[in-house]
Protein backbone atom coordinates (compact mmCIF):
# COMPACT_ATOMS: atom_id res chain seq x y z
CA UNK A 1 0.00 0.00 0.00
CA UNK A 2 1.38 3.38 -0.65
CA UNK A 3 -0.03 6.55 -0.41
CA UNK A 4 0.53 9.67 -2.99
CA UNK A 5 -0.81 13.06 -2.61
CA UNK A 6 -1.79 14.41 -5.67
CA UNK A 7 -3.07 17.92 -4.27
CA UNK A 8 -2.81 19.32 -0.34
CA UNK A 9 -3.98 22.66 -0.70
CA UNK A 10 -6.87 24.29 0.61
CA UNK A 11 -10.11 26.39 -1.14
CA UNK A 12 -8.11 26.97 -4.30
CA UNK A 13 -4.83 26.21 -6.14
CA UNK A 14 -0.82 27.36 -5.52
CA UNK A 15 1.93 27.32 -7.06
CA UNK A 16 2.97 25.07 -4.37
CA UNK A 17 -0.25 23.07 -3.85
CA UNK A 18 -2.91 22.06 -5.80
CA UNK A 19 -6.62 21.24 -4.34
CA UNK A 20 -7.41 18.14 -3.10
CA UNK A 21 -6.33 14.27 -4.50
CA UNK A 22 -5.19 11.55 -2.86
CA UNK A 23 -4.35 8.35 -4.54
CA UNK A 24 -4.31 5.24 -2.17
CA UNK A 25 -2.26 2.37 -4.48
CA UNK A 26 -3.53 -1.09 -3.68
CA UNK A 27 -1.29 -2.24 -6.81
CA UNK A 28 0.33 -5.08 -4.84
CA UNK A 29 -3.18 -5.83 -2.53
CA UNK A 30 -5.61 -5.74 -5.62
CA UNK A 31 -4.29 -4.57 -8.57
CA UNK A 32 -6.06 -1.06 -8.28
CA UNK A 33 -5.91 2.46 -7.41
CA UNK A 34 -8.56 4.60 -5.29
CA UNK A 35 -8.49 8.12 -5.12
CA UNK A 36 -9.52 9.99 -2.55
CA UNK A 37 -10.92 13.47 -3.69
CA UNK A 38 -10.57 15.39 -6.81
CA UNK A 39 -10.14 18.47 -7.30
CA UNK A 40 -10.21 20.29 -10.32
CA UNK A 41 -6.77 19.74 -12.35
CA UNK A 42 -6.20 16.22 -10.97
CA UNK A 43 -5.81 14.24 -14.09
CA UNK A 44 -3.04 16.69 -14.92
CA UNK A 45 -1.32 15.80 -11.76
CA UNK A 46 -1.67 12.41 -12.43
CA UNK A 47 0.35 12.94 -15.58
CA UNK A 48 3.21 13.49 -13.59
CA UNK A 49 3.16 10.75 -12.11
CA UNK A 50 3.01 6.47 -12.92
CA UNK A 51 -0.82 6.36 -12.09
CA UNK A 52 -2.87 4.94 -14.68
CA UNK A 53 -6.63 6.31 -14.53
CA UNK A 54 -7.97 3.38 -16.21
CA UNK A 55 -6.66 1.66 -13.13
CA UNK A 56 -8.99 3.46 -10.57
CA UNK A 57 -11.39 1.46 -8.93
CA UNK A 58 -13.35 3.63 -6.89
CA UNK A 59 -13.26 6.81 -6.33
CA UNK A 60 -14.06 8.50 -3.10
CA UNK A 61 -15.89 12.34 -2.59
CA UNK A 62 -15.69 13.51 1.02
CA UNK A 63 -18.04 16.63 0.59
CA UNK A 64 -19.21 18.58 -2.38
CA UNK A 65 -16.76 21.58 -2.20
CA UNK A 66 -15.09 22.66 -5.88
CA UNK A 67 -11.50 21.86 -4.38
CA UNK A 68 -12.86 18.60 -3.75
CA UNK A 69 -14.60 17.28 -6.97
CA UNK A 70 -14.00 20.39 -10.05
CA UNK A 71 -11.50 17.78 -11.42
CA UNK A 72 -13.94 14.59 -11.63
CA UNK A 73 -15.39 15.27 -15.01
CA UNK A 74 -12.20 15.70 -16.84
CA UNK A 75 -10.61 12.78 -15.04
CA UNK A 76 -13.97 10.99 -16.37
CA UNK A 77 -13.94 11.63 -19.54
CA UNK A 78 -10.08 10.88 -20.14
CA UNK A 79 -10.21 7.51 -18.40
CA UNK A 80 -12.65 6.89 -20.96
CA UNK A 81 -10.56 8.04 -23.74
CA UNK A 82 -7.82 5.70 -22.80
CA UNK A 83 -9.46 2.76 -23.10
CA UNK A 84 -11.34 2.46 -19.49
CA UNK A 85 -13.89 -0.19 -19.72
CA UNK A 86 -13.96 -1.59 -16.09
CA UNK A 87 -16.69 -0.25 -13.84
CA UNK A 88 -16.33 2.31 -11.56
CA UNK A 89 -17.49 2.93 -8.02
CA UNK A 90 -18.29 6.25 -6.93
CA UNK A 91 -18.94 7.17 -2.89
CA UNK A 92 -20.34 10.52 -2.26
CA UNK A 93 -22.76 12.84 -0.07
CA UNK A 94 -25.98 13.00 -1.78
CA UNK A 95 -26.07 15.43 -4.99
CA UNK A 96 -22.49 13.40 -6.41
CA UNK A 97 -24.71 11.74 -8.80
CA UNK A 98 -26.44 14.59 -10.02
CA UNK A 99 -23.65 16.70 -10.45
CA UNK A 100 -21.39 14.25 -12.71
CA UNK A 101 -24.30 13.19 -14.16
CA UNK A 102 -25.43 17.20 -15.00
CA UNK A 103 -21.86 17.88 -16.44
CA UNK A 104 -21.41 14.71 -18.53
CA UNK A 105 -24.87 15.13 -20.17
CA UNK A 106 -24.53 18.79 -20.93
CA UNK A 107 -20.93 18.70 -22.08
CA UNK A 108 -21.91 15.30 -24.34
CA UNK A 109 -19.29 13.19 -22.56
CA UNK A 110 -20.13 9.69 -23.51
CA UNK A 111 -18.33 7.18 -21.25
CA UNK A 112 -17.05 3.50 -22.29
CA UNK A 113 -17.58 2.24 -18.61
CA UNK A 114 -20.30 1.94 -16.69
CA UNK A 115 -20.44 4.41 -13.01
CA UNK A 116 -22.15 3.12 -9.87
CA UNK A 117 -22.53 5.39 -7.44
CA UNK A 118 -23.25 5.24 -3.33
CA UNK A 119 -24.60 7.82 -1.67
CA UNK A 120 -22.43 8.16 1.77
CA UNK A 121 -24.29 6.90 4.69
CA UNK A 122 -23.19 6.71 8.05
CA UNK A 123 -21.55 2.77 8.92
CA UNK A 124 -19.59 0.17 6.37
CA UNK A 125 -19.82 1.30 3.26
CA UNK A 126 -17.57 -0.97 1.34
CA UNK A 127 -16.61 -4.95 2.54
CA UNK A 128 -14.92 -7.81 0.45
CA UNK A 129 -12.24 -10.67 1.05
CA UNK A 130 -9.53 -7.84 1.40
CA UNK A 131 -11.15 -4.81 2.84
CA UNK A 132 -13.62 -2.74 4.81
CA UNK A 133 -14.24 0.80 3.98
CA UNK A 134 -16.37 2.77 6.96
CA UNK A 135 -17.67 6.26 7.15
CA UNK A 136 -18.90 8.64 9.52
CA UNK A 137 -20.11 12.38 8.64
CA UNK A 138 -17.46 14.91 10.26
CA UNK A 139 -18.16 18.87 10.76
CA UNK A 140 -17.63 21.20 7.85
CA UNK A 141 -19.85 23.70 6.60
CA UNK A 142 -22.05 21.22 4.63
CA UNK A 143 -22.03 17.43 5.10
CA UNK A 144 -18.01 16.41 4.78
CA UNK A 145 -17.31 12.53 5.22
CA UNK A 146 -14.33 10.36 6.68
CA UNK A 147 -13.08 6.90 5.94
CA UNK A 148 -11.63 4.49 7.52
CA UNK A 149 -9.71 1.86 5.26
CA UNK A 150 -9.35 -1.56 6.86
CA UNK A 151 -7.03 -4.68 5.59
CA UNK A 152 -8.67 -7.95 6.64
CA UNK A 153 -5.35 -9.74 8.50
CA UNK A 154 -2.87 -11.26 5.99
CA UNK A 155 -3.79 -15.46 6.31
CA UNK A 156 -0.82 -17.45 8.11
CA UNK A 157 2.08 -18.56 5.67
CA UNK A 158 3.00 -21.89 5.91
CA UNK A 159 6.31 -22.95 6.41
CA UNK A 160 6.40 -25.75 3.89
CA UNK A 161 9.98 -26.88 4.51
CA UNK A 162 9.27 -27.41 8.25
CA UNK A 163 6.44 -29.07 7.54
CA UNK A 164 7.93 -31.44 5.13
CA UNK A 165 10.52 -32.28 6.96
CA UNK A 166 8.31 -33.37 9.86
CA UNK A 167 7.05 -36.07 7.13
CA UNK A 168 4.15 -34.40 6.35
CA UNK A 169 3.29 -35.89 2.64
CA UNK A 170 2.89 -32.86 -0.42
CA UNK A 171 -0.84 -32.26 -0.69
CA UNK A 172 -4.46 -31.51 0.76
CA UNK A 173 -2.63 -32.24 4.59
CA UNK A 174 -0.46 -28.90 3.80
CA UNK A 175 -3.69 -26.85 2.97
CA UNK A 176 -5.10 -27.98 6.36
CA UNK A 177 -2.23 -27.22 8.27
CA UNK A 178 -2.61 -23.79 6.57
CA UNK A 179 -5.95 -23.30 7.75
CA UNK A 180 -5.27 -23.86 11.19
CA UNK A 181 -6.14 -27.43 11.64
CA UNK A 182 -3.46 -30.02 13.26
CA UNK A 183 -3.29 -33.56 11.11
CA UNK A 184 -2.15 -36.94 12.20
CA UNK A 185 0.42 -38.46 9.55
CA UNK A 186 1.30 -41.71 8.46
CA UNK A 187 3.28 -43.10 11.22
CA UNK A 188 0.09 -41.35 13.83
CA UNK A 189 2.07 -38.18 14.53
CA UNK A 190 0.37 -35.40 15.27
CA UNK A 191 1.56 -32.31 13.44
CA UNK A 192 0.46 -29.13 15.15
CA UNK A 193 -0.41 -25.92 12.62
CA UNK A 194 1.02 -23.87 14.97
CA UNK A 195 3.91 -25.55 14.49
CA UNK A 196 4.61 -24.57 10.61
CA UNK A 197 3.05 -21.91 10.18
CA UNK A 198 3.75 -17.53 11.07
CA UNK A 199 0.41 -16.58 12.84
CA UNK A 200 -1.80 -13.97 10.65
CA UNK A 201 -1.24 -10.72 10.15
CA UNK A 202 -2.96 -7.53 10.81
CA UNK A 203 -3.55 -5.65 8.05
CA UNK A 204 -3.34 -1.57 8.08
CA UNK A 205 -5.57 0.73 8.45
CA UNK A 206 -5.50 4.41 6.96
CA UNK A 207 -7.95 6.93 7.90
CA UNK A 208 -8.59 9.64 5.48
CA UNK A 209 -11.23 12.39 6.57
CA UNK A 210 -12.51 15.04 4.52
CA UNK A 211 -12.59 18.75 5.81
CA UNK A 212 -14.00 19.13 9.64
CA UNK A 213 -13.82 20.88 12.31
CA UNK A 214 -12.52 18.82 15.36
CA UNK A 215 -14.63 16.32 16.32
CA UNK A 216 -15.62 12.80 18.11
CA UNK A 217 -16.15 10.97 14.50
CA UNK A 218 -12.89 11.86 13.28
CA UNK A 219 -11.16 10.40 16.59
CA UNK A 220 -13.57 7.33 15.78
CA UNK A 221 -12.17 6.99 12.28
CA UNK A 222 -8.87 6.88 13.30
CA UNK A 223 -9.12 4.58 16.69
CA UNK A 224 -5.52 3.06 15.93
CA UNK A 225 -4.90 3.75 12.65
CA UNK A 226 -1.53 3.27 11.32
CA UNK A 227 -1.88 6.47 9.63
CA UNK A 228 -4.60 9.46 9.61
CA UNK A 229 -4.75 12.08 7.03
CA UNK A 230 -6.21 14.79 8.51
CA UNK A 231 -7.16 18.69 7.41
CA UNK A 232 -5.00 20.99 9.20
CA UNK A 233 -5.75 24.46 7.07
CA UNK A 234 -4.39 26.24 9.53
CA UNK A 235 -1.55 26.75 12.47
CA UNK A 236 -1.87 26.14 16.13
CA UNK A 237 -2.67 29.74 16.86
CA UNK A 238 -5.42 30.14 14.56
CA UNK A 239 -8.05 28.40 15.99
CA UNK A 240 -10.67 30.91 16.17
CA UNK A 241 -10.37 31.42 12.44
CA UNK A 242 -10.49 27.61 11.89
CA UNK A 243 -13.92 27.30 14.38
CA UNK A 244 -15.18 29.93 11.70
CA UNK A 245 -14.42 28.28 8.91
CA UNK A 246 -15.10 25.10 9.46
CA UNK A 247 -11.55 24.01 9.69
CA UNK A 248 -8.79 22.60 11.67
CA UNK A 249 -5.78 23.78 13.09
CA UNK A 250 -2.12 21.74 13.84
CA UNK A 251 -3.61 21.42 17.11
CA UNK A 252 -6.93 20.00 15.99
CA UNK A 253 -5.01 17.31 13.84
CA UNK A 254 -2.84 16.66 16.72
CA UNK A 255 -5.04 16.11 19.52
CA UNK A 256 -7.28 13.94 17.08
CA UNK A 257 -4.23 11.49 16.41
CA UNK A 258 -3.20 11.82 20.35
CA UNK A 259 -6.91 10.39 21.45
CA UNK A 260 -7.53 8.34 18.58
CA UNK A 261 -4.34 6.33 19.12
CA UNK A 262 -3.16 6.79 15.56
CA UNK A 263 0.64 5.98 15.09
CA UNK A 264 1.13 8.38 11.93
CA UNK A 265 -0.63 11.72 10.80
CA UNK A 266 -0.01 12.89 7.59
CA UNK A 267 -1.39 16.30 7.51
CA UNK A 268 -3.17 17.81 4.59
CA UNK A 269 -5.26 20.73 3.01
CA UNK A 270 -2.82 23.45 4.02
CA UNK A 271 -3.37 27.04 3.67
CA UNK A 272 -1.47 28.58 0.62
CA UNK A 273 0.05 31.10 3.32
CA UNK A 274 2.12 28.48 4.46
CA UNK A 275 5.13 27.83 2.36
CA UNK A 276 7.19 25.07 2.29
CA UNK A 277 9.49 26.76 5.08
CA UNK A 278 6.63 26.67 7.42
CA UNK A 279 6.55 22.84 8.06
CA UNK A 280 9.18 23.77 10.64
CA UNK A 281 6.30 25.49 12.48
CA UNK A 282 3.53 23.06 11.89
CA UNK A 283 5.50 20.36 12.92
CA UNK A 284 6.79 21.72 16.04
CA UNK A 285 3.43 22.32 16.87
CA UNK A 286 2.56 19.12 16.06
CA UNK A 287 5.26 17.51 18.05
CA UNK A 288 3.91 19.37 21.31
CA UNK A 289 1.00 16.92 21.10
CA UNK A 290 1.21 13.87 18.96
CA UNK A 291 4.94 12.62 17.94
CA UNK A 292 4.79 10.97 14.89
CA UNK A 293 3.57 13.00 11.26
CA UNK A 294 3.98 14.59 8.40
CA UNK A 295 3.11 17.72 6.29
CA UNK A 296 2.18 16.46 2.63
CA UNK A 297 3.21 18.09 -0.33
CA UNK A 298 1.72 17.38 -3.95
CA UNK A 299 3.56 14.56 -5.00
CA UNK A 300 4.92 13.24 -1.61
CA UNK A 301 4.47 9.42 -1.33
CA UNK A 302 4.53 7.16 1.51
CA UNK A 303 5.07 3.44 1.88
CA UNK A 304 3.12 0.81 4.03
CA UNK A 305 6.27 -1.35 5.57
CA UNK A 306 4.42 -4.40 6.64
CA UNK A 307 7.50 -5.65 8.54
CA UNK A 308 7.12 -3.00 11.21
CA UNK A 309 3.79 -1.66 10.82
CA UNK A 310 5.24 1.73 9.83
CA UNK A 311 4.15 4.62 7.06
CA UNK A 312 7.47 5.73 5.54
CA UNK A 313 7.85 8.46 3.26
CA UNK A 314 9.52 7.99 -0.13
CA UNK A 315 10.96 10.43 -2.18
CA UNK A 316 9.53 12.99 -3.67
CA UNK A 317 8.93 12.45 -7.40
CA UNK A 318 8.52 15.79 -8.55
CA UNK A 319 10.00 18.91 -6.63
ZN1 LIG B 1 -11.48 21.98 1.02
ZN1 LIG C 1 -14.67 22.08 2.32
Amino acid sequence: MQLLFLGTGAGMPSKQRNTSALVLKLLEERGTVWLFDCGEATQHQILHTTVKPRKIEKIFITHLHGDHIFGLPGLLGSRSFQGGDEALDIYGPAGIKEFIEMTLTLSRTHLTYPIVFHELAEGLLFEDELMTVETRLLNHVIPSYGFRITQKPLPPKLLVNKALALGVPKGPMLARLKNGEDVEIADGQRVRSGDVTEPEEPGFIVTILGDTRFCEAAVALGRNADVLVHEATFDGNSKKMAGEYGHSTVYDAAETARLAGADTLIMNHISARFLPEDDKLLLKQMKEIHPRGFVAHDFAEFDWVQQDKKIRKKQVSRP
